[in-house]
């Protein structure tokens, strides 16, 4: 039995990948929150990674980091913007983490001479993750997506196990499901086969759902869920229209209109009121007004054909932008171009200038130039994580005309690591979860840009690095114009810098923008857009 009468809803998808099962998930969550119910969504991947911090961008877009240091899923990244409340460890399951347990014990004798298979052993695992997500607060409804489609080999053990725990807490459990009802230009029909199909895979590993989510690209026809509820056996109130939106912000209300909350709650025999979402059309208001001033932001990364790689900071500096009563045109610029002198022209025309976290050397020297053309060029300037170091590394080479002055991380025979390893990561060998992960704090020098967007004296933010700044070469910096305005409470760490004669430049080692939420703005991005948009309007009085 579930503990404290919670509720589960699992979610899975059908038909294609890329539906938005996530931002179904999240959506959901701000819908029952805001009937003061006490939600927590989790995510469980199929791959065998311990977690995505080991994997490409390219592969599986930004890795998520979490307060207690977790790399996780870009989708807790969506989870935590929507339900505004921070998620842990135990909120991101990956196959990898249950084999890996199951295997541990297997080692240690934990099963006593069994022989150990995916069912009970890998499902009862799975099963107790369940139970965990909600084990750090009394919760009423845990959502838990399910990565991967119908079909896929991968999530087969993770199927079983909801279906069993369904099985095991009937009252308290319910399924929904995310389909493509896909439109053919040819026919001029939208079509409900490959939902129906979907639904009957879903079927043969005993998982009837409650709710059907129907995704298409256009309002279909509602004489057509009457037709899905025939054929797929769910009511027809319980067949969801999810048209595309203009903003991943929009779903909620469009969810709302569809009574997706009411549907759940009805099914999971609890009460329901009808959701205020006060903060959330404010929000939406603002990003749909028109006529709204647009400022252009180059993002300089080397991830450039997939934004998802850089999906945080994209949706921080929309909020920003949001709060500042604009809109933010991205150019996401590769910066490899920028070293083979494309693109500057880019650089020339925006409003400010970000370089986000990375790491490898592919593409380093473009990010370096990106900084140094944002500090000769008064640009406003944002630096996260490499951001940081790169622009350490512009202005050691450019001011202090420190010969070769680089990151040991690039450059291990650098003459002037300027940027160098952590002291504890020395000896590290293993490369999954082993960086400096997670909320830490940082002191707040007064009289600074820093303590002018936070206004406090001491801050906790994400990190995720293994280089720092290297405090031999403190007294240089300052001496030539540079602030140490952020440092860990003992200052043994550089947290933050900043330009002393500039509009506005800040570089940080930690990642501010997983904490960014739509109707509370981060500080650090509401101050960098605000600085953008001052750009903006002296640049287009001058002309
Ligand atoms: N590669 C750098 C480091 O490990 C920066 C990491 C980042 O940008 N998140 O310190």
């Amino acid at each position: 039995m579930t503990k404290n009468n919670t509720k589960y809803i699992f979610i899975t998808g059908g038909v294609t990948s890329s539906l938005g099962k996530g931002i179904v998930g999240a959506s959901l969550g701000v819908l029952l929150k805001d009937q003061g119910h006490t939600v927590t969504l989790q995510k469980f991947d199929p791959y065998l990674n311990l977690d995505p911090g080991t994997m490409n961008p390219y592969e599986h877009g930004e890795v998520f980091v979490t307060e207690d240091g977790c790399e996780t899923d870009l989708d807790l990244g969506h989870y935590e913007r929507f339900i505004d409340k921070n998620l842990y460890r135990v909120n991101n399951v990956t196959s990898g983490m249950i084999f890996h347990e199951v295997l541990t014990k297997e080692r240690r004798g934990d099963y006593l001479g069994n022989t150990v298979q995916i069912i009970p052993h890998v499902t009862n695992e799975i099963k107790k993750r369940i139970m965990a997500s909600s084990q750090t607060e009394i919760t009423d409804i845990v959502i838990t997506e399910i990565g991967g489609t119908i079909g896929d080999i991968e999530s087969l053990p993770f199927l079983e196990a909801i279906r069993q725990f369904q099985f095991e807490n009937k009252e308290n459990c319910i399924h929904m499901h995310l389909t493509l009802i896909p439109y053919l230009d040819s026919s001029g029909e939208f079509k409900t086969k490959p939902t129906q199909h979907s639904v009957k895979e879903l079927r043969t590993i005993g998982i009837q759902t409650d709710i059907l989510i129907c995704r298409s690209t256009n309002p279909f026809p509602i004489e057509l869920k009457k037709k899905i509820a025939l054929f797929c056996d769910v009511t027809e109130e319980a067949v969801i229209m999810c048209q595309d939106a203009p903003s991943i912000y929009d779903v909620p209300l469009l969810l709302k209109n569809e009574k997706l909350d009411q549907v759940t709650l009805k099914k999971l025999s609890l009460d329901y009121k009808e959701a205020k979402l006060t903060e959330w059309k404010q929000y939406t208001d603002i990003i749909h007004k028109e006529g709204k001033p647009t400022i252009s932001i180059c993002l300089v990364g080397k991830y450039t054909t997939l934004s998802d790689s850089y999906i945080s900071v994209v949706e921080a500096l929309k909020h920003a932008a949001a709060a500042n009563a604009c809109d933010c045109k991205i150019n996401l610029i590769n910066s490899e171009d920028l070293e083979n002198k494309k693109n500057i022209s880019l650089l020339e025309t925006c409003d400010g200038i970000l370089v986000p976290g990375g790491f490898g050397d592919r593409g380093i020297e473009g990010k370096i130039l990106a900084s140094k053309y944002a500090r000769e060029n008064n640009i406003p300037y944002l630096g996260l994580c490499l951001g940081m170091h790169v622009a350490i590394i512009d202005f050691a080479r450019h001011v202090l005309h420190l010969e070769n002055a680089h990151s040991s991380e690039f450059k291990s025979t650098t003459s002037n690591p300027v940027i160098d390893i952590l002291p504890h990561q020395k000896d590290i060998k293993e490369k999954g979860g082993t960086m400096r992960l997670g909320a830490y704090p940082c002191k707040i020098q007064e009289q600074t840009k820093l303590y002018d967007a936070y206004e406090l004296n001491s801050i906790s933010e994400r990190h995720r690095h293994r280089y720092e700044f290297n405090n031999t070469y403190k007294k240089q910096f300052e001496e030539k114009g540079v602030i140490f305005s952020g440092t860990s409470p003992d200052q043994k760490l550089v947290e933050v810098i900043e330009l002393k004669d500039h509009a506005w430049f800040v570089a940080c080692q930690f990642h501010p923008e997983f904490k960014s939420r739509p109707y509370k703005p981060h500080p650090l991005f509401k101050s960098f857009i605000k600085e953008s948009y001052m750009r903006k309007k002296l640049k287009t009085q001058k002309k």
